[in-house]
């Protein structure tokens, strides 16, 4: 069992492609049983930050370690210890929920009894029984979410991060998504929850960091930015970035 002071720790990220500053000077961390709400429209930086936490891609400048492992030294032990979800993520169609995962597991070296008792487990926490014996094809939207979100967290990572994962969802898959995020943290996991919709923070969100053009304009708990936007994190948002231009 890990126990450290913060899950996540990113200090003075900046990445460049070519000349174009993504993410500029950015400091963040997160602790255990927290979610942090990453806050920003399109093209603020989100997907490039969670891109460098999940060792995709590598930093420019700054350092950044997930589960006290640095993400350029030490890769394989961050991905071990982390979960990616993302909205758009594809799964194979013609397999079942039980195939896709056991395909995935293998990823992390989980076979045989372990295997079952990830699968156990995380089908419990997703209710998601019926889920492992359809075909992708036969699934609604909420059910292959359900795959995606099952499939990343298998191995029962510390840290989860979620990109715009309500992306494309019906109400009922939305709300099944937002409860899911609140017990993940319930068990004690370091969540990031990346997005453009201020209401979904509103919901999930302990921490909250405004992203505008690559830089953090902002960062609080939720009552404070709350309290910042007059019961309004768009209002915070709106307010916050004014006053940085
Ligand atoms: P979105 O929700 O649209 O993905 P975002 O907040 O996640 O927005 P990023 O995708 O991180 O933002 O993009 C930040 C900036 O970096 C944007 O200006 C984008 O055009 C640019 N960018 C992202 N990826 C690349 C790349 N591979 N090459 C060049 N520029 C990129």
């Amino acid at each position: 069992m890990i126990s450290l002071r913060y899950m996540i720790e990113v200090a003075g990220l900046t990445k460049a492609y070519g000349q174009r500053l993504a993410v500029r000077d950015l400091t963040f961390r997160v602790a255990p049983g927290e979610v942090y709400a990453l806050l920003g429209p399109n093209g603020a930086g989100k997907t490039t930050t969670l891109r460098v936490l999940s060792t995709l891609i590598r930093p420019t400048q700054g350092r950044v370690r997930v589960a006290g492992f640095d993400v350029v030294q030490d890769p394989l032990e961050v991905r071990r210890r982390l979960g990616l979800v993302n909205g758009g993520m594809r799964v194979y169609d013609r397999l079942t929920g039980r195939e896709v995962l056991r395909f995935f597991a293998g990823f992390y070296g989980l076979e045989g009894q372990a295997f079952q008792k990830a699968l156990d487990w995380v089908a419990g926490l997703l209710e998601m029984e019926e889920t492992l014996e359809r075909r992708v094809m036969e699934m609604s939207t909420g059910m292959r979410q359900k795959v995606v979100i099952a499939r990343a967290i298998l191995h029962r990572p510390p840290v989860l991060l979620l990109d715009e994962a309500t992306a494309g969802l019906d109400v009922f898959a939305r709300r099944a998504l937002l409860d899911f995020v609140k017990a993940y943290r319930q068990l004690g996991n370091a969540i990031i929850y990346s997005t453009h919709v201020m209401s979904e923070a509103e919901e999930v969100a302990d921490r909250v960091g405004f992203l505008h053009q690559g830089r953090l304009v902002y960062e609080g708990s939720k009552e404070e930015a709350l309290a910042l936007g007059e019961g309004s994190l768009e209002q915070a948002f709106v307010r916050r970035v004014k006053e940085a231009a």
